[in-house]
């Protein structure tokens, strides 16, 4: 049925002060800064959201830009870190690592990815190095070294290809802020009823406290709750749990200690896997888990001897259930949702906030003027079902690719359905190397090739293209790339040095 959204979209209602609602806000604040619009935010007292030790993938640093904010503010308020990518600890076999480095892998040939071409000369000759071995990033990483020196250009800073670990608290703190700032308004208080319209548009929202707040596009960021999407509009959720079977986490946090490594690592456990995230004063530490395969208790007691913690220590671990999956809309009447109200899926590649971010950007990108808006409608359902199918499948390939034996989670997260677009999307791939229409940005093609080649599934033959490439050229390419990366490497500061000196400056600023 078609849905009008108010004749002029001018009161923006947004429920929820997690990261996605102040995100949501500063983000509309900032684009919409001289229009006529309003936007409020409705929060309830309390901690604003998760903030468990997050981490994001590279368009974070996008991000930033489209704030017009301070890559170094942001650090010193949310506890930052760099991250360069992801090392993967036990996923394949016990003793065995594969990673995702963030950005190109070496360089692009003639517009396309290293990877056809790495792949010939391997074929042809069997003697090149990992894949990952031409990323700048992934060498970066293995030495401890930035992404850049402090506000100075680098070869991954040019092509904003690295991210952060930060506190998701503390930056939903942060973008209240700034949103605060450009005049967006605050009402602290949680939304009890939605009051709907004939034609089952939301005309207003009712808080506990009894104030009734009206609007023309409400914004649904009150996470798992999904208040309106969910519970008021009534649109059906649909479950992963048949692809992805973990459905819960214990998480806890421990002072920062020795190193601070430029990337998220994942540990393999006995039910899911275990997150290290390094803050600037903290360890993030968490474990993913499937309840089917492991009670809580057992849970934190293997996650606290995974880190080695003293059973006399008294860190106190918290507790969280995941809704894993989506909304079947994403936008439905004149409601729009957004972050874990919208669906979730495990951390494993930090795609959380990003996912809230593709959904603002898109929401801004179609926004409503008033006029009947279901082409906009549809085509932000569309766009953001594949999107976060896309995801779920980049995720749920890390276990199919598995090779692990040694317990009942990890055969049966390996068999779990698949899609049928990764069904084809491995076929092609094993055939010729090829991976066909990705949507999702966040997961490119080198990517897929990190992951895949990491957990030693290579195609059958290169493409004819690449075969047919003149091999010493091939071969002097490759060695190029690990010249021009020895070079780069020397020229970056180690990560914490460069730490030291934006948190330093905090200290300086506050005393
Ligand atoms: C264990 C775990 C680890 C994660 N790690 C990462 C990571 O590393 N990287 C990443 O990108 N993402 C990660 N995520 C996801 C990330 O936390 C979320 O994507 C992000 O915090 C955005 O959440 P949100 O704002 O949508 O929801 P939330 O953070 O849950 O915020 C929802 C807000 O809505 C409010 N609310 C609820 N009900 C009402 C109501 N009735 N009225 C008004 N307000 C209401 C709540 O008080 C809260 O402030 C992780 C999630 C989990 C569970």
């Amino acid at each position: 049925m078609s849905s009008k959204v108010a004749e002029s979209t001018k009161r923006i209602v947004i429920v929820g002060g997690g990261t996605s609602g102040w995100m949501t806000a500063a983000l509309m604040s900032q684009v919409m800064r001289s229009s006529e619009q309003s936007i409020t935010v409705i929060e309830p007292p309390g901690p604003r959201g998760i903030g468990v030790g997050e981490a994001s993938v590279i368009s974070m640093v996008q991000l930033l830009k489209q704030l017009g904010a301070d890559e170094v503010e942001m650090m010193q308020r949310c506890e930052a870190t760099y991250k360069l990518g992801i090392r993967f600890c036990d996923w394949y076999e016990k003793g065995h690592d594969n990673w995702h480095p963030f950005g190109v892998c070496g360089a692009r040939i003639d517009g396309r990815d290293l990877f056809p071409f790495w792949l010939a000369d391997s074929k042809r000759f069997g003697t090149s190095e990992p894949y990952e071995a031409y990323s700048l990033q992934w060498a970066a990483s293995n030495a401890g070294k930035a992404p850049h020196a402090f506000h100075c250009p680098s070869p991954i800073a040019q092509t904003q290809s690295y991210a952060f670990h930060f506190n998701a608290e503390a930056l939903a703190g942060w973008l209240r802020d700034m949103a605060l700032r450009n005049g967006v308004k605050e009402i602290a208080g949680a939304v009890q009823n939605a009051e709907l319209a004939e034609s089952g548009d939301v005309n207003a929202v009712t808080l506990f406290a009894g104030e009734r707040v009206e609007g023309d596009l409400f914004v649904d960021c009150s996470g798992f709750q999904s208040v309106l999407m969910n519970k008021a509009l009534g649109d059906p959720f649909e479950s992963w749990n048949s692809y992805l079977l973990c459905d819960r986490a214990v998480a806890f946090k421990i002072p920062a200690e020795g190193s601070v490594p430029p990337y998220t690592k994942s540990h393999a456990l006995s039910a899911g896997w275990a997150w290290h995230i390094p803050l600037a004063s903290h360890l993030g530490l968490g474990y993913v888990y499937s309840s089917q395969f492991i009670s809580d208790e057992a849970a934190w007691e293997e996650l606290r001897q995974h880190a080695q913690l003293n059973p006399g220590a008294g860190q106190e671990p918290r507790f969280l259930k995941m809704r894993v999956g989506r909304q079947q809309s994403f936008w439905k009447r004149n409601v729009v949702a957004i972050g874990l109200s919208a669906g979730f899926l495990e951390p494993l590649e930090s795609s959380g906030i990003h996912l809230s971010q593709v959904g603002i950007e898109l929401l801004l990108k179609s926004f409503p003027s008033g006029r009947n808006a279901d082409s906009l409608r549809d085509h932000y359902n569309q766009r953001m079902a594949l999107i976060y199918d896309e995801v779920r499948d980049f995720v749920q390939m890390h276990y199919r690719l598995s090779r692990r034996t040694d317990s009942a989670f990890w055969i049966a997260a390996r068999e779990a359905e698949i899609s049928g677009d990764l069904k084809r999307r491995l076929n092609l791939y094993d055939e010729v190397g090829m991976l066909d229409n990705l949507q999702a940005e966040a997961f490119t093609e080198t990517s897929y090739f990190h992951l895949l080649t990491g957990n030693k599934r290579l195609p059958r033959r290169a493409p004819a293209l690449a075969a047919s490439a003149d091999p010493h050229m091939v071969h002097s390419i490759l060695a190029s790339i690990k010249a021009q990366n020895d070079q780069a490497l020397r020229d970056l500061p180690p990560h914490e040095e460069l730490l030291r000196r934006i948190h330093r400056i905090q200290l300086a600023r506050a005393s």
